[in-house]
């Protein structure tokens, strides 16, 4: 595996085929006749233009430049967190069912249980097309994230358990640095072959659903998905020390954290005033809050009852069970771990997670940006 990363101009969404074809070339091998899972991030029914999911045209490309090489390419991803019919209809709103030419597959319909290397739970069912793949191609998205600070390439793996999977995995890791944990240790079940992660549009604030999108104009590529999020996090001004799941996986050594030691080819440059989410891990005393005040504190969501439109996406999303739908979605506190799956859930950005301890989380944030 190359620690390197490619940073490749590529101004919008009209025309990817030089830049996909240069990302391609990364993967400096034989795909003829080989099984090619392409896996964008498709969070949930979102229109393209929501700049949530992978964005089509990307998807398009990709399969088109793997199958002129030979592959016999397959495209899917486990969509939110809930049930398991969720998945064909995020692929059809979010476009990549068509921009995948034929070869969408529903991944959630054949999972399979394996036995998981992790501390929260030692079975996970994953998509048997990750197992059987010779070769992974993962599109993530540059996105923020309320619960892991960024989503990457290394998150987007998250998405290789099925359906209900996801949400017993956040129930048993359900503070910031236990999640992040959590998602390397799905990542490590199968790291992608190769990552090449949608920054034409990206999102800032609060995603990986409700944030603000921002024209970055460029594809991130690489073999090593930890290093490519490295990179990724140092554009956005991000503190990697306080990103749980890159400091799991460079611990771990499932890639490069060091970006002394990341060759990178392309203009390395930090995009001005990149707004991270407000989460609990960049506050200033950031791992004690976890400790011993986050159960305590933790921005809960809350239903916007104007937005809401009773849709229960959110309640088949939630792993605790804590909402029910009564003319609009209502949340049990008592029930609710924060998890904020409902908000990825939400198609209808009905889910706050702006919460009282905002300007506490701004002051770090306001720390952070002075040290850019
Ligand atoms: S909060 Fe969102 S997902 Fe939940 S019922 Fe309302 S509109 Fe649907
Ligand atoms: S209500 Fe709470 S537990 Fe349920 S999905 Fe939302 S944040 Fe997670």
């Amino acid at each position: 595996m190359s620690s390197r990363v490619l940073i490749i101009d590529a101004p919008s969404y009209q025309d990817v085929s030089g830049p996909v074809a240069r990302a391609l070339k990364e993967l400096a091998r034989d795909v003829k006749g080989k099984k090619a899972l392409v896996k964008p991030n498709i969070l949930a029914a979102h229109a393209p233009e929501k700049g949530v999911d992978t964005h089509p045209a990307i998807v398009r490309e990709v399969v088109k430049q793997l199958q002129a090489r030979g592959a016999e390419v397959w495209v899917g991803d486990n969509s939110g967190v809930g049930g398991y019919g969720a998945n064909e209809r995020s692929a059809k709103v979010s476009g990549i069912m068509e921009a995948a030419s034929g070869c969408y597959r529903n991944i959630a319909l054949n999972g399979k249980e394996i036995n998981f290397k992790s501390r929260f739970c030692d079975k996970l069912v994953v998509s048997r097309e990750v197992l059987e793949a010779d070769l992974i191609v993962s599109l993530p998205r540059f996105k923020t994230h309320a619960l892991t600070v960024l989503t990457g390439a290394v998150k987007n793996t998250f998405g290789y358990a099925v359906g209900g999977e996801k949400s017993r995995l956040h129930l048993r890791a359900a503070t910031f640095t236990d999640f992040g944990e959590a998602v390397v240790d799905v990542f490590a079940i199968r790291p992608p072959d190769l990552s090449i992660l949608d920054g034409i549009i990206a999102m800032e604030g609060y995603g990986p659903n409700n944030g603000t999108l921002r024209k970055v104009g460029k594809l991130l590529v690489s073999q090593d998905a930890v290093a490519l999020d490295r990179v990724m996090a140092e554009m956005t001004g991000a503190p990697v020390e306080k990103i749980p799941f890159l400091k799991v996986a460079g611990a771990r050594k499932l890639g490069e954290t060091d970006l002394k030691r990341i060759e990178i080819e392309g203009k390395l440059e930090r995009i001005p005033n990149f707004k991270l989410p407000l989460n609990l891990a960049m506050a200033p005393i950031g791992q004690m809050i976890n400790r011993f005040v986050y159960p305590f504190i933790r921005i809960r969501p809350q239903v916007d009852a104007d937005l809401c439109t009773a849709c229960g996406d959110c309640k088949k999303a939630c792993p605790a069970g804590a909402i029910e739908i009564d003319k609009i979605a209502r949340i049990d506190k008592d029930k609710c771990i924060i998890c904020y799956c409902c908000n990825e859930a939400c198609t209808y950005q009905a889910i706050n997670i702006k919460g009282p301890f905002r300007s506490f989380l701004g002051l770090g944030q306001k720390m952070l940006n002075t040290r850019k």
